[in-house]
């Protein structure tokens, strides 16, 4: 929270916070229309960053998002454990003790629930995660118990192919219409462009790599804003378009 804070901070960048409800083009006037409970916000430039909420909308319905429940645990640090000086990582991570004397380690997967309350049993994959990863982490921590610990729960978001989804929101009907001819021939070649929502992109789908996916995508998101030259080479830029999905589904007739 402290990281958003401090680049939200910034002279040109102005911060309102509101729960987007609904989404719509006033064509006319080339504006998208974010309806809130506090009125209705217009932008030229709008992002889908809401997560898994990212295809709460009509336009966005058919991305294919998946959520994780994750969860991490929160252990009172030791004599022992304040020596750690480094994040250790392997099966699980174990973190350095933080300003409140407390370690982080974790952090669970789990595709049965999609609940963000933390759960003991959670707790206890955690340990035995930790116990996996190097048994002497553990005993760092003393004889920690999976009942006694704190902790945090929340839904990852991920994609089919576990790679984010960076780029402008694609016409999902007229991906279906123009690019109907997978259906018969996976292999065919449509020498046609897509076509995409102008002043709509998405950014979301990233999985347990927030940290390190996040400064890249805002670059990519960036370049296509301003019309800049790719970030990425091209097949890496494609691996992310969110209109994958959608020519993978036609060529295997999902669609
Ligand atoms: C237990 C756990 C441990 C993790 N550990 C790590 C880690 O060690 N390293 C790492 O890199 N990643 C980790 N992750 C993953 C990381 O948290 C995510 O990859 C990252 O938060 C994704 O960022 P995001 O901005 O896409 O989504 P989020 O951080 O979920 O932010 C989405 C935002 O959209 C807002 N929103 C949703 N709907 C709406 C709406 N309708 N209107 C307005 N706003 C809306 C939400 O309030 C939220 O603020 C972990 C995740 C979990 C659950």
């Amino acid at each position: 929270m402290a990281v958003c804070e401090q680049l939200a901070s910034h002279p040109n960048i102005d911060l309102e916070t509101a729960t987007i409800t609904g989404l719509s083009r006033d064509a006319d006037r080339g504006l998208w229309r974010l309806e809130s409970s506090t009125g209705t916000h217009t932008a030229t430039t709008v992002v889908l960053a809401a997560s898994n909420s990212s295809s709460a909308f009509e336009l966005s319905q058919h991305l294919p998002l998946k959520p994780i429940r994750g969860q991490v645990s929160i252990a009172p640090a030791q004599n022992q454990s304040r020596a750690l000086k480094t994040v250790i990582c392997g099966a699980g991570y174990l973190a350095p003790a933080d300003e409140q004397a407390a370690h982080t380690f974790g952090a669970s997967y789990n595709l049965d629930s999609l609940s963000s309350e933390v759960e003991v049993q959670d707790h206890q994959r955690n340990i035995d995660t930790l116990i996996k990863t190097d048994p002497t982490l553990h005993s760092l921590l003393g004889e920690v118990k999976a009942s006694q610990l704190d902790g945090r729960a929340a839904l990852r978001c991920t994609s089919p192919d576990y790679l984010p989804l960076v780029g402008p929101l694609p016409v999902f009907e007229d991906f279906v219409e123009n690019y109907g001819g997978l259906k018969r021939d996976a292999r065919a070649d449509i020498p046609l462009s897509g076509s995409y929502w102008p002043g709509l992109y998405v950014h979301c789908g990233l999985g347990s790599r927030g940290f390190t996916y996040a400064p890249l995508g805002a670059e990519i998101l960036a370049s296509y804003i301003c019309g800049e030259a790719p970030v990425l080479p091209n097949d890496l830029q494609k691996a992310l378009n969110p209109a994958r999905f959608i020519i993978r589904d036609l060529k295997r007739k999902r669609i």
